[in-house]
């Protein structure tokens, strides 16, 4: 992304960073002169700070989202064999976790108001080798948690949830954090927690997976040179673990920022043909993106973009069209859903620096690009 070219960036990481400057810049040092670097107070100091604004019990912090997805599948014991229900619309993360502990992809359609896991077609892919569900909270828009946790109980199932969009969601009051059996967290540098580089960490309140959680990520071993697990190298890192103590004490301000832009949106955008998210009255998204849908998604980011409008697609194809994925066979027209939110979904900026002023200016090129496409 070059922001320097627009006027008004997709997203400006850049000052959403300055912001936080001096904060940031204390951290890192105190990091550098600890003389500590790997595992030390930084990253427990974030774990507790993290866990109790989530309201979960534990918190670990790992390398990446990936890789938090990914370990908890292995603590939980899921591999060859056993069956895991994924979004057919997700960032292809999702699916990689399940892939690289060797279970079974089942992936289920969207609801296309809210983007998310339709908890009506859950029911119909659980076989009795289905082991756990992974619903995504996608664009910081909450899944159907409390139909999810029902069916999951009544089904013998575990939830994981892929919250890697959504710092500072709730669903029915309570954060996004412990309602699954454990949440996976990203803190790369785009999401609305971001750190300086690739970071992530997984909340539960299940004390028998955050235990070989936090073996997992660090070879397998509590006590060090003693192994009791064939474990990975996937651990936050201190300067990282430093920058989200610096960051996350601005996060509920930087979402509520984030909700307005979102409603200025929605109060200047209806009516004009494009299809606008829809949040359930008993969630209050993250915002992470916010996504609009038109036919003509192409010409009108082509359009914005000449008017210095940075726009986005999440995503242009969906994991089962990947070539990655060509080894399932699932051909066009397989996930009908998911394929018509990807041709038609485009993501306008939004973040927790961007003024009303531009968020106007988006607005207006918006409409002068809706007229162009409609001639
Ligand atoms: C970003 C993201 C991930 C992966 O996180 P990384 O830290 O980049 O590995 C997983 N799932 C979703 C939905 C994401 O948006």
């Amino acid at each position: 992304m070059n922001s320097e070219k627009f006027q008004i960036p997709f997203l400006d990481l850049k000052s959403i960073n300055q912001a936080h400057r001096e904060e940031i810049l204390s951290s890192l040092i105190r990091v550098l002169d600890s003389g500590w670097y790997i595992l030390g107070e930084e990253v427990s100091r974030f774990e507790q700070n993290y866990a109790k604004h989530c309201q979960a019990n534990y918190c670990i912090g790992v390398a990446s989202g990936l890789d938090a997805l990914s370990l908890t599948l292995r603590a939980m014991e899921i591999g060859p064999g056993d069956e895991v229900i994924v979004p057919s619309n997700t960032y292809i993360a999702t699916w990689l976790a399940v892939t690289h502990v060797g279970a079974t992809l089942v992936p289920v359609e969207p609801d296309e108001a809210t983007f998310n896991i339709d908890p009506n077609r859950i029911e119909d892919a659980i076989t009795p080798k289905t082991r756990a569900i992974i619903p995504v909270h996608l664009y910081g828009q909450p899944a159907e948690l409390e139909d999810i946790r029902e069916l999951a109980h009544r089904r013998g199932l575990r939830i994981l949830e892929d919250a890697a969009q959504a710092h500072g969601a709730y669903y029915k009051g309570q954060p996004i954090g412990a309602h699954g059996d454990a949440v996976a967290w990203s803190f790369y540098p785009g999401k609305n927690l971001g750190a300086l580089g690739d970071g992530g960490a997984i909340t539960t309140n299940d004390s028998a997976l955050a235990i070989r959680l936090r073996e997992l990520r660090n070879y397998g071993s509590s006590v060090k040179y003693h192994n009791n697990q064939i474990g990975y190298n996937s651990r936050l890192d201190e300067m990282q673990a430093a920058v989200l103590n610096a960051k996350l004490q601005f996060l509920y301000t930087e979402n509520r920022h984030r909700t307005s832009i979102a409603q200025h949106y929605h109060d200047n955008l209806h009516g004009l043909g494009l299809k606008l998210p829809h949040a359930p009255a008993h969630t209050t998204p993250a915002w992470h993106l916010y996504v609009i849908r038109h036919p003509k998604r192409a010409a009108i980011a082509e359009s914005l973009s000449k008017t210095g409008v940075g726009t986005m697609i999440h995503y242009p194809i969906p994991p089962h069209l990947q070539s990655a994925y060509a080894f399932l066979g699932l051909s066009a027209g397989t996930f009908s859903i998911a394929e018509r939110m990807h041709n038609d979904v485009l993501s306008l900026p939004i973040g927790p620096t961007q003024t009303i002023d531009q968020t106007n200016i988006v607005i207006e090129n918006l409409k002068n690009s809706l007229l162009e496409v409609s001639e």
